[in-house]
């Protein structure tokens, strides 16, 4: 007969302390109790990883990366040994891996390195003995045997390659949240859970600022169609499927809304409208290792035109200054700072069957004396950056006209 292998990852959130470590070992023990074969996968106790970060900028600010991940993978391995120790107090077996032990082997960049190949041999025996399996999640092994970690929110990415690898019937996330909301909830109170949604989509929002998982975790989990469950570790309540496209999901025009204030707007001003130009700003601001979204450049009637694009707030100053030079050598105009910007993006697979959503979000604005300085689209989703202090108003009024608040 057919055991039902089920992956269950706990964020950082679920095992903040000695009780939440235990409330964790209840749950899993629950379901060994149901005849389930069992792999957990756990991040580092709270905020363990920013704390070692800390650390580290404490000795040197500028620290190899090789042994950074030596330190941050220790957060993962504390996680696992307790957890293991809280399993076998309620009387089940239990044994904790590191990522090497658990065969999870990634290439050579530290920090971001990407799974090559799982060996799970040793997690199938254990599993064969009946044993409760629990892996560190965020980390590998080299095929030189360094230690590597896989980018911040990476244990996501080991419960998904594991879910791919064991051939796993579910996928859970556990999270401090329901599941994956209609928008952010401390700003929309009325914002609902979602009972599904699309791979699509969900990538959609995370890249759009909702920080439910790990993007390139969601991106595997497309790849091998493995379906995910995300749901809340203090709660029995089921959350949100994240899937494959259904038709009946197109029915829905919007799925979502997100919100980034994180960004701030640029603007070039009068900038000579001929052949290059638009590289060489791109270009020096790419080599200073700032990444821009949201370009639009006017039509020109003059041989001069604006360019205005968004960076992340953090990099804002290093760009200003950046630009200050460019824009001397080009012989441009101003280069201005918008700080007090928001994006909010809605998103919706239901869009590429249904016209009319962009002139729909628009009026919404407009109706509420909203401005719109900047728009950009993509398959299944439109942004508009709006002053920030529109943000509240814009995502109440876009969250009941497109019918989410029901
Ligand atoms: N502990 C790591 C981090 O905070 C990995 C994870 O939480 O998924 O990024
Ligand atoms: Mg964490």
């Amino acid at each position: 007969m057919h055991r039902r292998l089920i992956i269950q990852k706990f964020g950082g959130s679920s095992v903040a302390n000695v009780e939440r470590i235990q409330n964790v070992a209840k749950r899993i023990t629950s379901y060994k109790k149901k005849n389930c074969d069992l792999v957990v996968v756990v991040s580092a106790l709270g905020d363990t990883t920013d704390e070692l970060i800390e650390l580290s900028q404490k000795i040197t600010t500028d620290p190899s990366e090789r042994e950074l991940d030596m330190l941050l993978a220790t957060g993962e391995q504390i996680s696992v040994a307790l957890l293991a120790m809280a399993i076998h107090k309620l009387g089940f077996e239990a044994i904790s891996f590191t990522g090497a032990q658990g065969g999870i082997i990634t290439d050579t960049s530290h920090t971001r390195a990407r799974i090559i190949q799982i060996n799970a041999q040793k997690i199938k025996e254990e599993l064969q003995k009946g044993r409760i399996v629990i892996v560190a999640g965020f980390q590998g092994i080299t095929s030189n045997h360094d230690i590597t970690t896989l980018g911040r929110g990476g244990s996501d990415l080991t419960a998904v390659a594991l879910a791919k690898e064991l051939g796993a019937d579910e996928c859970e996330i556990y999270t401090d949240v329901k599941g994956v909301y209609t928008t952010d909830p401390r700003i929309e109170p009325k914002a609902k859970k979602l009972n599904a949604i699309t791979y699509d989509e969900m990538l959609e929002m995370a890249s759009l600022g909702a920080q439910v998982m790990q993007a390139r975790s969601i991106e595997v989990a497309k790849k091998f169609n493995v379906p995910i469950h995300v749901r809340s570790s203090f709660s029995p309540q089921s959350g949100t499927m994240i899937i494959k496209e259904a038709k009946r999901m197109e029915d829905v025009l919007i799925s979502g809304i997100t919100i980034n204030k994180h960004e701030t707007k640029i603007t070039i001003c009068d900038v000579p409208d001929k052949p290059g130009v638009a590289a060489k700003i791109f270009k020096k601001l790419s080599d200073s290792g700032i990444s821009v979204d949201m370009i639009v450049q006017n039509v020109s009637h003059t041989r001069k035109t604006d360019i205005s694009f968004t960076v992340n707030k953090s990099t804002s100053g290093k760009a200003m200054k950046v630009l200050t030079q460019v824009a001397r050598k080009l012989r441009t105009g101003e280069v201005l700072e918008d700080l007090d910007i928001a994006r909010i993006s809605i998103v919706g697979v239901g869009m590429k069957s249904h016209p009319g959503v962009a002139a729909k979000m628009f009026e919404i604005l407009a109706n509420n004396k909203i401005n719109i300085k900047m728009i950009s689209t993509s398959d299944i989703s439109i942004s508009c950056i709006i002053e920030k202090r529109f943000t509240e108003t814009a995502v109440t009024q876009l969250h009941k006209s497109f019918g989410l608040s029901r």
